[in-house]
């Protein structure tokens, strides 16, 4: 369901008004509605289709060699504070015959992330839906993020960068090739 932009410009509006701003001036006349927008494309997300993206983007594959995609620039909302936190995200998986086409990794990423998000249900979530969509023998997932509500409020520690890994299939079960894994996302 789409949510209602008018509802929730209304909202902000008050928002506002309880800051002890003025909402009536004019650097903010326009902020309910591009707020409204904002936080609609930020959770799109939850109104995106796992069908629409993966969309048959699955080639047929016969080697088994792990495949890794790194850095992929990943930018989400954490559910505490709605505020963001934004990082990288590395995946890697041992195909079972089929194999995802490159940018398709990154729009299931981008599926998970815009919507008010853990970064260890993240973490989780991506690493599920490799497993189960690609029919992988075994899949990696790794997200290194900072949290605005860490740098900006509470203990407001700048530098410190979150780290969350999910491992599934081989990937759990196989010491060596955990390690390859983690050895291929550090090479630069
Ligand atoms: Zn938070």
């Amino acid at each position: 369901m789409e949510p209602n932009l008018g509802k929730i410009e209304k909202l902000v509006r008050q928002i506002l008004v309880e800051l002890g701003e003025d909402p009536r001036r004019e650097g903010l006349v326009k902020t309910p509605e591009r707020v409204a927008k904002a936080l609609a494309f930020l959770t799109h997300g939850y109104r995106t289709k796992l069908g629409a993206v993966i969309n048959k983007a699955l080639f047929t594959q016969t080697t088994s060699s792990m495949v890794i995609v790194k850095d992929i620039e990943l930018y989400s909302l954490c559910e505490h504070h709605m505020l963001p936190f934004f990082g990288r995200c590395h995946i890697g998986y041992i195909p079972d015959g089929k194999v995802f086409g490159v940018s398709k990794l990154a729009r299931l990423v981008d599926m998970f992330a815009r919507r008010l998000q853990l970064q260890e249900r993240l973490t989780e979530d991506i690493s599920q839906v490799v497993m189960r969509e690609v029919g992988a023998k075994g899949v990696g997932v790794m997200i290194e993020a900072r949290h605005l509500c860490m740098m900006m409020r509470g203990v407001e520690k700048q530098n410190s960068t979150m780290v969350t890994s999910s491992v599934l299939g081989v990937f759990r079960d196989h010491l060596a090739t955990r390690e390859e894994f983690l050895t291929l996302i550090k090479k630069t």
